[in-house]
C-alpha cells in the first residue's frame, strides 16, 4: 500500500509543483519559513500517519528522542486543554525544520497556496501575517481576486478521492487531527 501511496504522492508533488510556479508572485514560502507548522491541527489520514511513521523509524536515535518527548508534552497538554479545538507546533518540527519532510501529509503539501473550493478562494494562514496573498488580500475574504486561481481542491479529503486516488485503490482511512494518532 505504502507504494502506492508514494506513486499517488509523485503524481500530487508534480500538480503542486506546477501551482507553486503559477502563484509564485504571490508566495513568500522559503527554507527556514515555518509558519505552517507552527499552530494547527494538521489533519492525517490512518495512511499518511502510517507513511510518516514508516520514515520516524528510519530516523536517528537522538531526533526519535525528541519527537517522542514532543508528542509525550503534546498530550499531557492536550488533556488539559479544555477548547473545543486543540491546535499546536508539529511535533516533527526540530530546529526550524520539519525532520520527515519526505514523509509529511498532505496538508503539508500544499501548505502556503490558495485555491478554489466551492467556487470559493481558501487562503493560507499566513496571508494574515501579510505573507502570501497579502499583496492582493486583506484577509480571508472568499472572493476571487487571482487572475489565475488553482481550480483543484486542495482540501485532503478531495485529494484522497481523486481519480489517480482510486485507480490506485489506495485505502486511506479516516482522518484525525494528527496528535491524536498518537493517544
Ligand atoms: S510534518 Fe513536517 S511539514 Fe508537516 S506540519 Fe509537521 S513539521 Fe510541518
Amino acid at each position: 500500500m505504502l507504494k502506492r501511496y508514494e506513486k499517488f504522492l509523485k503524481d500530487l508533488d508534480k500538480r503542486l509543483n506546477s501551482y507553486y510556479e503559477l502563484h509564485k508572485g504571490y508566495l513568500y514560502c522559503k527554507k527556514g519559513c515555518t509558519e505552517c507548522c507552527e499552530i494547527g491541527e494538521y489533519p492525517f489520514s490512518r495512511l499518511e500517519a502510517e507513511y510518516i511513521m514508516s520514515g520516524f523509524i528510519k530516523l536517528n536515535p537522538e531526533k526519535q528522542v525528541i519527537i517522542k518527548e514532543n508528542i509525550k508534552n503534546l498530550l499531557e497538554q492536550k488533556k488539559n486543554n479544555t477548547d473545543s479545538r486543540f491546535t499546536y507546533r508539529c511535533p516533527f518540527l526540530i530546529d526550524k525544520e520539519c525532520s520527515l519532510y519526505k514523509y509529511r501529509g498532505l496538508v503539508c503539501r500544499t501548505f502556503g497556496l490558495a485555491y478554489v473550493s466551492n467556487g470559493k478562494v481558501v487562503l493560507p494562514e499566513c496571508v494574515n501575517s501579510g505573507l502570501n496573498y497579502s499583496s492582493i488580500y486583506s484577509n480571508f475574504s472568499g472572493e476571487i481576486l487571482l487572475d489565475n486561481p488553482v481550480m483543484e481542491d486542495l482540501h485532503i479529503d478531495k485529494l484522497l478521492k481523486n481519480k489517480f486516488a482510486e485507480n490506485l485503490e489506495l485505502e486511506c482511512g479516516e482522518i484525525r487531527p494528527l496528535i491524536e494518532w498518537f493517544s
